[in-house]
């Protein structure tokens, strides 16, 4: 027997979560007609919801066994709820996807097959439009990548989301990353691994809105930027290394110069010199730490 998990992050989701449930219901029985061998797990999180999402979670796994849930405390974010998905799926394969129907459940079998058939560890997809969704935010999302791609040392692909499949090699290589601040997309591209990317056009959500603001989607690019990124340190150090040198070369400068023609403004040189020259090398030891 193999056990694909199906990772589903939920928050304040009560009006998809049952459409959801019928949908992939039809998923996993057409999967399972064609491949005997395959049993289901479903693992939703709840990550504090404030509607009706837990008892309608409740209700489904009092009546299907194969469904499972955590429930967050409080709202942890869907990062921290990917993560706690995939430490207590149990899947020989595991899948992760979004509650809203926005990603499309009859993908699942053609990931499947990649993984199975075709020697892939990581079948996932990558949105060729973003129609439905606001000008504004596709401007940024492009610029993130762009900004990520030149200053990182991962590879992002424009356009991926968070709909994927993982064989367990993979999943385990991921977990043995435990970071706070986790930016998922630069941790599975990060562990490398064979990826299929399969393209396919944005879906909107069918009901609901998305729980992510303009600022919540901004520090979520900031964490995934300084994740991957010594570009930062790099700048502090550099810096810091160049402020010291010049410091150092106006030392010697003024040294000479008090020599030959004697102290001009009692003190200031003196104040000046430590300044900059601590300066720089507090910049300088920031940067190394
Ligand atoms: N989500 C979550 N915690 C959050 C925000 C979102 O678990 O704090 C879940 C949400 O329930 C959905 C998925 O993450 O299943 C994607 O969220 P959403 O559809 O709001 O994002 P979008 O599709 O607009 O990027
Ligand atoms: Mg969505």
């Amino acid at each position: 027997m193999k056990l694909i998990s199906i990772i589903v992050p939920c928050y304040n989701e009560q009006e998809v979560l049952p459409l959801f449930y019928n949908e992939i219901q039809k998923i996993i029985s057409g999967m399972q007609s064609e491949h005997k061998e395959l049993e289901f797990e479903l693992l939703f999180i709840n990550d504090g919801s404030k509607d009706n999402t837990l008892m309608q979670l409740r209700e489904m796994a009092k009546n299907d066994e194969r469904v499972r849930y955590i429930s967050f405390s409080r709202n942890f974010g869907k990062e921290a709820g990917m993560y706690a998905g995939l430490e207590n799926a149990k899947g020989d394969y595991v899948v992760i996807m979004d509650a809203d129907l926005q990603h499309p459940p009859e993908f699942i079998p053609e990931m499947y097959k990649y993984v199975t058939e075709q020697g892939y560890d990581c079948a996932t997809t990558r949105r060729v439009s973003r129609k439905g969704e606001s000008k504004i935010r596709s401007v940024f999302s492009r610029m993130f990548y762009n900004l990520s791609n030149r200053f990182t040392d991962v590879d992002l692909v424009q356009g991926a989301v968070d709909f994927r499949i993982m064989t367990r090699q993979m999943v385990d290589s991921v977990l043995s990353l435990a970071e706070r601040q986790r930016f998922s997309k630069g941790i599975f591209a990060w562990v490398g691994f064979r990826t299929k990317w399969i393209p396919y056009k944005n879906v909107e959500r069918i009901m609901g809105k998305s729980k992510w603001s303009f600022w919540g989607l901004f520090k979520y690019a900031i964490d995934g930027i300084t994740a991957f990124s010594v570009a930062p340190l790099r700048t502090v150090t550099f810096m810091g290394s160049v402020i010291s040198f010049l410091a150092f070369i106006y030392i010697i400068f003024t040294l000479i110069q008090t020599f030959v023609y004697g102290i001009v403004v009692p003190g200031y040189v003196t104040t000046l010199c430590a300044v900059l020259f601590l300066g720089g090398i507090i910049e300088l030891s920031i940067g190394i730490l």
